[in-house]
């Protein structure tokens, strides 16, 4: 895979189709794309009711379908051995190689609940340039690109909010994963040269202007903290103690003053974990602001202190994230940079001019090595459309 790419959408569906094509011998009737997302600022606001800002890159997954009168249900994916095949109409959730499909089988699930309806039998394949599994929401992309091939092989056109709620439902519900809105929220209200901005307690979703020239570098460390489930718990736990003893139902309605006034009966975990949500509730609205202004510098600044933030605050980083952000707040051509995703390993994310280079990318990447025995992925992506068919 090339660094940096811009797809273009003819290219990519003719080479959907011609797969499509050479699996099940005919021409798909539809193709739908859905990208993949980081995570640009608001750092676990999301069950605390508060706002964040995701993008949508310049990667994602293809979903090709045709309907049939078989009565059959045949998955396949470029990215996966072999076809699946399923009565149309069965629900059961599949383990083992055939896992993969419970995503697009959640989207079926998921449909009626949205009182929509589902094609019977169909052949579908899918294909991406997103890696799965990093961090990025292949996840929710697979998801946004099934669901919109589903309704247009029946000839429905709901909200795009609906497609999206419909798809969190199938990775929450039958996948069985609680992720919140972000993920199918940025690959479904995405735009090119846009940040997607969500306030989760509608939800209510909108696009702010991604100044001319940003570019994402993400270092993914593939590092998990062995506890990661439990810290997660273990923080949403922490985060409604705050709120209940600041006397509000989330922290997204306490005010900085409301936790000072406090602090001397919290426990300073507690406090610490409520200074985070609250700050980087009001780091969202600061960043939002800098966007608008076409002020990338503080937007970077904010960036590196949601870090600095979740390092001494929250401490969802690790020592492998902070020497990253370290590294590369240190160079030039950085505006900022910061974990990306729940913490406890994974990811970081630099936002910087076009002046960084491959090179620059490389040199961060070795220094990490140097110090950590392991070379981080590297991934050089942009804002990018979001999901939408393409015939
Ligand atoms: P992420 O969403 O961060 O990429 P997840 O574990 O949530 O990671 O989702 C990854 C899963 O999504 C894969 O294990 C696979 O089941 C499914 N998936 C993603 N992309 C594809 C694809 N192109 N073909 C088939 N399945 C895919
Ligand atoms: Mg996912």
């Amino acid at each position: 895979m090339s660094h940096s790419s811009n797809h273009s959408s003819d290219t990519s569906r003719g080479a959907i189709a011609a797969a499509f094509r050479e699996k099940f011998g005919r021409a798909p009737a539809v193709v739908a794309r859905a990208p993949g997302r980081i995570e640009f600022i608001g750092n676990h606001t999301d069950y605390n009711g508060g706002t964040v800002l995701g993008a949508a890159i310049d990667r994602g997954v293809w979903v090709a379908l045709a309907p049939a009168n078989t009565g059959v249900r045949r998955f396949a994916s470029e990215q996966m051995p072999g076809v699946v095949e399923q009565p149309a109409g069965a629900l059961a959730r599949l383990s083992g190689p055939a896992a993969w499909v419970n995503y697009p089988l959640g989207v079926l699930a998921a449909l009626p609940e949205f009182g929509l309806g589902v094609p019977e039998g169909f052949d579908f394949l899918a294909t991406s340039d997103l890696p799965s599994g990093a961090g990025l929401s292949s996840s929710a992309a697979i998801e946004l690109a099934s669901a919109l091939a589903f309704l247009a092989v029946t000839g429905q056109s709901p909200s795009r909010e609906t497609v999206v709620k419909a798809g969190r439902y199938a990775e929450n519900h039958f996948v069985g994963v609680p992720c919140g809105i972000l993920d199918q929220g940025v690959s479904g209200f995405g735009r090119k040269d846009h940040l997607v901005f969500i306030d989760c307690r509608g939800p209510r979703f909108d696009t702010v202007p991604m100044p001319a020239g940003a570019q994402f570098w993400i270092f993914n460390t593939h590092t998990k903290h062995a506890l990661v489930d439990g810290l997660y718990a273990a923080r949403h736990h922490e985060c409604m103690e705050a709120a209940q003893a600041l006397g509000v139902g989330l922290l997204v309605e306490a005010e900085p003053a409301m936790l000072e006034a406090a602090k001397a009966k919290l426990a300073p975990a507690i406090y610490k974990r409520a200074k985070h949500i609250i700050d980087e509730i009001a780091r969202v609205d600061a960043t939002v602001l800098a966007l608008r202004a076409g002020d990338l510098a503080t937007v970077g600044k904010n960036l590196t202190a949601s870090h600095r933030s979740s390092q001494l605050l929250f401490e969802n980083s690790t020592a492998e994230l902070d020497f990253l952000v370290d590294t590369l707040t240190a160079r030039p051509h950085v505006y900022g940079a910061r974990l990306t995703g729940g913490g406890f390993g994974g990811a970081v994310m630099a936002l910087t001019s076009e002046q960084f280079s491959a090179d620059d990318a490389a040199q961060v990447a070795a220094a990490y090595a140097k110090k950590f025995g392991a070379t981080p992925d590297i991934l050089h992506t942009q804002t990018g459309d979001g999901a939408a068919l393409l015939s």
